[in-house]
């Protein structure tokens, strides 16, 4: 497999690494055997959070006897040192580990002030200082917080949605983290589900050298593919310049970050997480979406005002309105089928 230098954490991390937030969906066996095939192949980097329920504990339970040989990026979702301290505790008795390789703080709505020495960030520094982690990181959806941590100077990593249906200002973000010799990882490289043929980031990404792209791997077909396109990596020429450049003019408006901008909605929608819904409910645990509270949000587009608010303040030029429609439908009808197959 190849491997790309991880800016100054100096981590040489395969090119094709494991996203393991969508294990969770899957049972603890099925999981060590996706997580052990990746391993054999040569798969040495796997990023995963203290928010994503067991998806820690099942790279421990499958990876623990080869963790000298591995990389293992986790993060906290907490606001204090206190609590990130906590967090990194409790995942490193998941990983079934003394360290993980990088922290990161998992996307701030609001980067925290580094000087203070109660904040997260104060958090990350200590774990470091105690052997809990070798290198800290951020994870963001934003691309100013993005932008604003990578001027900081003060991350090792930055993790941020990339993938071939991002605008220049995000494909300058990893330009500008590799002349920073910041590590950039890139999340949603399949747009969470929205790109359906591997094929096309793949190939996308091969012109980001610096660009690690964690793919959310839940099926070993879908492992067994990346396998595969890594030992021929596709030129992004030809018919596959031709599909990607359809899907970008197919899928660009489907593409939400989750960034938050548009918010607040005078109609109380929650529109960073209505609108990609339709995405939530195939690649993370469906189950807690389908709850009565998730419906309730879900329904409260019907009410939607028609404002354009949230339209006009898109970073990414987004039909919001139009976006989160398309995901009301598409929850009903998954969630009718879900309450028919479990009658
Ligand atoms: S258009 Fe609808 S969803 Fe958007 S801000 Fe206005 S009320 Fe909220
Ligand atoms: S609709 Fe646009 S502004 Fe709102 S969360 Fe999605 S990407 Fe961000």
């Amino acid at each position: 497999m190849r491997k790309v230098k991880l800016g100054r954490t100096n981590l040489m991390v395969t090119k094709t690494a494991f996203g393991a937030l969508p294990v969770q969906r899957v049972d603890m066996e099925t999981a060590r055997q996706i997580l052990r095939r990746a391993y054999e192949a040569g798969i040495n980097f796997f990023d995963t959070a203290r928010a994503y329920t067991d998806s820690e504990e099942k790279i421990g339970y499958s990876l623990a006897d080869v963790r000298h040989e591995i990389i293992i990026a986790t993060k906290s979702p907490s606001g204090t040192r206190e609590k990130v301290l906590q967090d990194v505790q409790t995942s490193l008795q998941k990983l079934k580990t003394d360290y993980v390789d990088i922290l990161q703080l998992h996307n701030p709505s609001v980067l925290p002030n580094t000087d203070d020495p109660e904040s997260a960030y104060a958090g990350l520094l200590e774990a470091q200082k105690r052997g809990y982690c070798r290198f800290i990181g951020i994870t963001n959806h934003s691309l100013p917080n993005a932008r604003a941590a990578l001027e900081s100077g003060k991350y090792d990593t930055i993790q941020y949605p990339f993938n071939y249906l991002s605008i220049p200002e995000e494909q300058q973000l990893v330009r500008d983290c590799e002349a920073a010799n910041i590590g950039f990882i890139c999340m949603k490289a399949l747009s969470g589900g929205l790109i359906t043929d591997a094929r096309l980031p793949f190939a996308f990404l091969e012109g980001f050298a610096n660009a690690v792209p964690i793919y959310g791997i839940q099926r070993m077909a879908e492992l067994e593919q990346f396998i595969s396109l890594e030992q021929n990596p596709p030129v992004l020429e030809g018919e596959l310049l031709t599909l990607m450049e359809k899907d970008q003019s197919e899928l660009k408006g489907d593409f939400c970050r989750a960034c938050g901008y548009c918010m607040p909605c005078p109609a109380g929608i929650e529109i960073n997480t209505c609108a990609r819904m339709s995405l939530l409910l195939r690649r993370s645990p469906f189950a807690p979406h389908l709850s009565d509270k998730s419906r309730a949000m879900m329904e409260k587009i019907e009410g939607c005002l028609n404002c354009g608010r949230c339209k006009s303040r898109c970073p990414y030029g987004l039909d919001t309105p139009a976006l989160l429609r398309k995901n009301l439908e598409d929850y009903r009808q998954f969630y009718a089928e879900a309450m028919q197959s479990n009658q």
